[in-house]
């Protein structure tokens, strides 16, 4: 299968090769003449299996179809939820719209929170063809005249479970009355869970539904390992596997931005070159981090969640869950950041006595059985008895009881009339 032969014109094949993109993966071949068709589609595909060309280049041709209007009118919209992902994503869009010779060179803007709004509404002058943006910074700009949605006819959601997810409901719901109800939608992520499957249904109108599985061909390579280790020992334990596998390019995950911060300067007080990466830091500091992570400047990366959606680090052979994910979903799209493009990967999960009950619940969602493997000097002490029965002992977040737990433990214990 070629560019070519899904209908995507000389110009954007010629701008796909040099991104290095010759051979259609199997979500682009399904999404691309689909969306080239004018269809909604929702397309689930494991993680980096290059679903944002999936999308850009259909759309771009379509916009390269014209009508050309001066100013120019937004009409399509990418919705993301992270500012790393939409400048991730802004740039992939740039670089394939290259100009062609009977249409002028399509604009590409990018916006979102955590940096100065003026240079993103001068950038917007005289209108923009694409706009991605994530959810809040886009309503910051509608509300201060900087651009309109009246004549979006193609929005896409990527990595929509998280956008269509409660946190993000308000925001894109506000959008999603702003844009034309007439319109072309394109749900993309790595994961539907049902419960956002209903709301997405309630948005897309005659879907071309793509479930893209993994096949032995197409599979990422990620290895997956599950560690035992007691708890106050984690740290310990990761600079030991740093230093013993020589390990360069590590993202590490953990439950809080305090968590970041700790174990980072944990690592680098034994001389591995870590940095903290957490949304309390400055948009200008995440940045910067995140581009020398990728220059190699950094060795390990220490995160909470908001680097487990979407980000392309090329090269990036392990991950680790140094405090498990909450769910399942997030399992997938952290341990997603490595094995990307067909490239093997590594990703291990610490798992505590405090933590095996949960690690099984992932396990079993995601029809997985891992061995737990002890590493010589690091053989566990505490018990599960132990560990579930102290409070406070948890390393995963959502552990502690909530409102409605505490209100049913109080009902308990009333006496019965
Ligand atoms: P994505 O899922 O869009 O983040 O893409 C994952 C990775 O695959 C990125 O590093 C892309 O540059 C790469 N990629 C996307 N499409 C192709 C293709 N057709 N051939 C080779 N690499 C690709």
């Amino acid at each position: 299968m070629t560019f070519s032969l899904l209908g995507l014109s000389p110009a954007l094949v010629a701008a796909a090769a040099e991104l290095g993109f010759t051979t259609p993966t199997p979500i682009q071949s399904q999404a691309i003449p689909a969306i080239l068709r004018g269809a909604d589609v929702q397309g689930c595909a494991q993680t980096g299996s290059g679903k944002t060309a999936a999308f850009a280049l259909p759309i771009l041709q379509r916009l390269q179809a014209g009508p050309h209007q001066q100013p120019r009118r937004t009409r399509a919209l990418i919705l993301v939820p992270t500012r790393e992902l939409a400048a991730q994503v802004g740039e992939v869009m740039r670089r394939l719209a290259q100009p062609q010779a009977d249409s002028p060179r399509l604009k590409v803007a990018v916006v979102f929170g955590g940096v100065s709004i003026n240079p993103q509404m001068m950038a917007l002058r005289g209108g923009a063809d694409v706009v991605v943006a994530t959810p809040g910074r886009l309503l910051d700009l509608m509300q201060h005249n900087a651009l309109r949605l009246s004549s979006v006819e193609m929005l896409v959601l990527d990595e929509a479970d998280r956008l269509l997810d409660l946190g993000f409901a308000e925001e894109l719901h506000r959008v999603l009355w702003l844009v034309p109800p007439q319109r072309q939608s394109l749900f993309f992520s790595a994961t539907f869970p049902p419960a956002v499957q209903a709301l997405a249904d309630g948005l897309l109108r005659e879907p071309v539904r793509l479930d893209v599985p993994a096949t032995p061909a197409n599979e990422p390579a990620i290895a997956q390992r599950a560690i035992r280790v007691d708890e106050k020992r984690r740290t310990e334990l990761l600079r030991h596997l740093i230093k013993e596998n020589h390990w360069e390019r590590v993202l590490v995950f953990v439950a809080t931005r305090y968590a970041a911060q700790h174990v980072a300067w944990k690592l680098h007080q034994t001389g591995i070159f870590a940095s903290p990466f957490h949304g309390d830091m400055s948009q200008g500091a995440r940045q910067q981090v995140l581009t020398e992570f990728r220059n190699g400047q950094w060795d390990v990366l220490v995160t909470t969640d908001l680097a487990s959606r979407g980000i392309d680090i090329a090269q990036l052979a392990v991950v680790v869950n140094y405090d498990l994910p909450r769910s399942a979903v997030d399992y997938v799209h952290r341990i997603g950041r490595t094995g990307r493009a067909g490239a093997s990967g590594l990703a291990v999960s610490f798992v505590t006595a405090a933590s095996e009950a949960h690690f099984a619940l992932i396990e079993k969602r995601q029809h997985l059985s891992l061995p737990r493997e002890q590493v010589p000097g690091f053989k566990p002490l505490e018990s599960e008895v132990a560990a579930t029965a102290a409070p406070g002992t948890g390393g995963i977040k959502g552990k502690r009881p909530s409102k409605k737990d505490k209100l049913r433990a109080a009902l308990a214990r009333t006496p019965k009339a």
